[in-house]
């Protein structure tokens, strides 16, 4: 047995899922004839109440499409100092639309209006680089999975509409954060101009985003996802595993959560532990007793078939996914209470 909670990509397509990849009715996506990936992008534009989205092979895609639609080069984007965009695409921002950002240390991934208000650079002061985009993470990534409350983006959004910036959503794991609320997706469509969403993260699948927006911008964003070289062919077969997946895996997010939040309640109990930052959905963050060897600890775990990361500075981080089983759950809090030793 193997219990992987590196992330929550690491799964594999579910039974049902596989067969619906191969009985899904598919053609030429470049030219837009793909039945299967045309349906799985009109589901999720309705799903949002939004005009139009576009499917990517990528979340990273997606957002530096969403990037390049909104900015020209030489203008700012704000967003918080732990953001994706920012951390973990390869410095996309500044390559593909060759943007810099300007960076808010918001707490836990999240920002407020009065800080991107102050972030602002005053649009006629011309010294200054023009800032046009404000984008935020829901869940937070980097900031172990916090969710935004929804007045404070409602406030994001006047602020934006005040200051004529446009609002991209990196909403990788937004299905996670919907879980948590019960909020409508439509309410987070009208909120953003775009969002991103990940099909293979918490949902399962193998490979897959989806940009929303407006048909304009869909439109436009299809020429920049062919510059990226972002074009696939019969990906029907992709958007196939999308469209099973909410139907049938969007449901079971719940699970993922409620057993981070066991491991987290069993940590918290364990004598070399310093910190469990609050869970809110399936990723968890913690930090060891001072002293303690957070390389050893993941080696110590490794030796357990139980694999995790640390992010460095300290903290470690399990997330918890549709392929983490009950069987999975019981050996690891069980392996971690016999893990005193350790300490
Ligand atoms: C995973 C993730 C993405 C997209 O990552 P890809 O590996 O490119 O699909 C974007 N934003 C956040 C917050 C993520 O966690």
């Amino acid at each position: 047995m193997l219990v992987n909670l590196i992330s929550d990509t690491v799964t594999q397509p579910s039974e049902g899922m596989l067969e619906a990849m191969f009985s899904a009715q598919v053609g030429d996506d470049v030219f837009k004839e793909d039945p299967a990936v045309n349906a799985f992008e009109e589901e999720v534009s309705t799903l949002f109440g939004k005009e139009a989205a576009l499917f990517f092979p990528s979340g990273t895609m997606a957002n530096q499409t969403a990037i390049k639609l909104h900015t020209q080069p030489g203008e700012q984007l704000i967003c918080d100092h732990y953001a994706h965009v920012y951390n973990y695409e390869g410095g996309g921002v500044s390559f593909n639309s060759g943007v810099s950002c300007k960076l808010i240390q918001g707490e836990r991934g999240k920002i407020t209006a009065q800080q991107i208000e102050a972030s602002i650079n005053p649009p006629d002061f011309y010294h200054s680089p023009k800032t046009s985009l404000v984008c935020l993470e829901n869940t937070t990534n980097k900031g172990g999975g916090a969710v935004y409350d929804i007045e404070t983006i409602k406030s994001i959004n006047h602020l934006c509409g005040q200051k004529g910036l446009a609002l991209h959503l990196d909403g990788a794991r937004l299905w996670n954060a919907l879980e948590v609320t019960g909020e409508d997706p439509k309410l987070y469509g009208a909120l953003f101009d775009t969002l991103s969403l990940c099909f293979s993260k918490g949902l399962g699948c193998p490979i897959g985003s989806v940009l929303v927006g407006s048909k304009l911008q869909m439109q436009e964003a299809l020429r920049i996802r062919k510059v990226f070289g972002g074009g696939m062919r019969q990906a029907g077969y992709l958007a196939a595993a999308g469209s099973y997946a909410l139907k049938h895996h969007r449901k079971d997010l719940k699970l993922d959560h409620q057993k981070a939040q066991e491991i987290a309640a069993v940590l918290n109990t364990c004598s070399f532990v310093e910190e469990v930052q609050p869970v809110e959905t399936n990723i968890l963050i913690f930090s060891l007793k001072q002293g303690l060897d957070e390389a050893a600890f993941i080696q110590k775990l490794k030796e357990n078939n139980i694999l995790i990361i640390g992010l460095g500075k300290g903290k470690l981080r399990m997330v918890t996914h549709r392929d983490y089983t009950a069987e999975h759950h019981h050996y690891l809090l069980t392996t971690l209470s016999k893990m005193e030793e350790y300490a």
